[in-house]
């Protein structure tokens, strides 16, 4: 059996080959002194540039690195979940590959788990080089998500963070297809801890995450760890009924009593309206719902690896071919 290595630095990678070999480099410089045993594992989310060619090289060279090259795009919290499902370290650390959580602050992360937190997770104090849009958006975010959900999920942090092994142990437990790791975590409790940085901007390329992506990122987070967009579509379709009612009485009421009625269209159609908008934004919601439901009845593999030299699948390999 394998020594498993006291740590693993998980690295999600989509068209990053300007970026591994300086994180590569800034991770040695920053961990070596401190910690011997670890594994770097980069999971390759179907990249279209030179970045696989750029992690086979240093995986050549360096044993501890190991990479997953996955099939295809499946996105971010597929990567890094591919990652945490085969990585063997007592401890790891979720990172971006863009540099834009700096390495030098894993000594800290460490330092703050030996204080006894099974989760570190590195909080910014500033972000710099994202756009007014981008931080409008998630501050937004963050804040609804904490009122309509039970769980606590921390303000301001991204994936970047130090999960024990218990808590990989936990992750693992939960199947369903849409990973919203932070939201993940904090649903599994044990001690959380954190520590403060100023998030750097991208050493080179550009984000990766669309606006679209970033919606969907959004409900997919939403729809994990609340029903309350479910309840505000039902609640606003007892609204809606109530006003149509008060409405029919005053047209019984101005017709049949008072002899005097409008032609009324504008209002008509406007009640129409109204209520068919309601009615689409509620079947809208109930459908978000659904289709999450309906990927995980399919109960499909999360992502699909082409190639990978982690420990774990090479021995699921080799179990394989002794059979
Ligand atoms: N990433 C990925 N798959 C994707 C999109 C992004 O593996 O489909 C990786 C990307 O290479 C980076 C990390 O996820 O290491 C964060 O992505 P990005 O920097 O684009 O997001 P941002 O920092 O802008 O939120
Ligand atoms: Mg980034």
């Amino acid at each position: 059996m394998r020594n498993s290595p006291d740590l693993s630095l998980i690295i999600p990678v989509y068209n990053e080959e300007g970026n591994l070999l300086p994180l590569y480099q800034r991770i040695l410089a920053a961990i070596e002194i401190e910690i011997t045993s670890f594994e770097i594992i980069f999971v390759n989310d179907g990249s279209s540039d030179s970045s696989i060619q750029i992690i086979q090289k240093i995986a050549e060279k360096d044993k501890r690195v190991h990479y997953m090259d996955l099939s295809r795009n499946f996105g971010h919290q597929v990567a890094v979940t591919a990652g945490l499902e085969n990585c063997s370290g007592k401890k790891a650390i979720i990172m971006d590959a863009d540099l834009q959580d700096p390495p030098e602050i894993i000594p800290q992360l460490l330092q703050k788990a030996k204080e006894g937190f099974e989760v570190v997770y590195a909080r910014r104090k500033s972000r710099k080089g994202e756009n007014f849009f981008k931080k409008i958006t998630a501050n937004f975010f963050y804040r609804i998500l904490a009122r309509i959900t039970t769980i606590d999920i921390p303000l301001d942090t991204g994936d970047f963070r130090l999960i024990d092994k218990k808590v990989i142990d936990v992750l693992k437990q939960m199947p369903e297809q849409q990973k919203f790791l932070r939201g993940q975590i904090a649903w599994a409790g044990f001690n959380q801890g954190y520590i403060e940085f100023d998030r750097d901007p991208r050493h080179s390329g550009k984000t990766n995450y669309s606006l679209r992506k970033m919606i969907r990122f959004a409900f997919d987070g939403i729809s994990s760890f609340s029903d309350l967009p479910l309840k505000i579509a039902t609640i606003s379709g007892f609204i809606c009924s109530g006003i149509a009612f008060l409405l029919i009485l005053y047209t019984l009421h101005s017709r049949l009593i008072l002899k005097d009625f409008e032609k009324g269209w504008a209002s008509e159609m406007l009640s129409i309206l109204f209520i068919g908008g309601i009615q689409l934004i509620a079947i809208g919601i109930i459908g978000e719902y659904i289709s999450r439901i309906s990927v995980n009845v399919k109960n499909r593999p999360l992502y699909v690896v082409k190639n990978s030299t982690t420990p774990t699948i090479q021995e699921k390999d080799s179990e394989k071919t002794d059979v």
